[in-house]
């Protein structure tokens, strides 16, 4: 299935010069969630991975259904006072200002390899900040997998030394 065929381009959103990657058709196509899964289970197929880390929202909604390819657990990573239980929080820089991003404390069995999962790597910031709260929570980072990469803002520079797989890139 050629998702690039089908992910639409919105330019100036959500502010003027981003072209916004929206993957919502991929979503709305009977094999779109499907062909995602399946990409992701090949690319980490000889790994050993015991959750998957979805990061608010989109994240959720592609992560989910690979952990249950992978016959293990989901962990949401979620904006700040969302989780209801004690959190461990990482904040990073964005373009102006910051942003901030927790997981339960108790969400990864010590040593437990995650993956964590997004739809799309632009700076890396987001996803570099979900790897430090993989580690504050005791966990292992198995690697990384994105929807869609945006090569030109090398966002894989900020992530560690760890597998990363992108189904599309631009
Ligand atoms: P970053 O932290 O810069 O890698 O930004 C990643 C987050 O912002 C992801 O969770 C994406 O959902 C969103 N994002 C950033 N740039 C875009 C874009 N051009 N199209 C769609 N989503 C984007």
């Amino acid at each position: 299935m050629d998702l690039k065929a089908i992910i639409r381009d919105i330019p100036d959103f959500p502010k003027p010069g981003i072209m916004f990657r929206d993957i919502t058709p991929v979503l709305a196509h009977p094999q779109g969630l499907q062909a995602i899964t399946k990409g992701f289970a090949e690319a980490f197929a000889d790994r050993s991975i015991d959750y998957v880390i979805g990061i608010e929202s989109r994240g959720f909604i592609i992560g989910a259904p690979v952990a249950q390819k992978f016959g293990c657990g989901f962990i949401p990573v979620r904006k700040p006072g969302k989780l209801p239980a004690a959190v461990h929080q990482v904040e990073y820089a964005l373009e102006y200002g910051t942003d901030c991003l927790e997981i339960h404390q108790d969400a990864i069995a010590p040593g437990g390899k995650v993956l964590i999962i997004d739809d799309v790597i632009a700076t890396g910031g987001t996803a570099a900040a979900t790897g430090k709260l993989v580690e504050l929570a005791g966990g292992s980072l198995a690697g990384y997998g994105f929807m869609v990469e945006l090569l030109a803002l090398e966002g894989r520079r900020s992530l560690p030394d760890v597998p990363i797989v992108s189904l599309v890139s631009y």
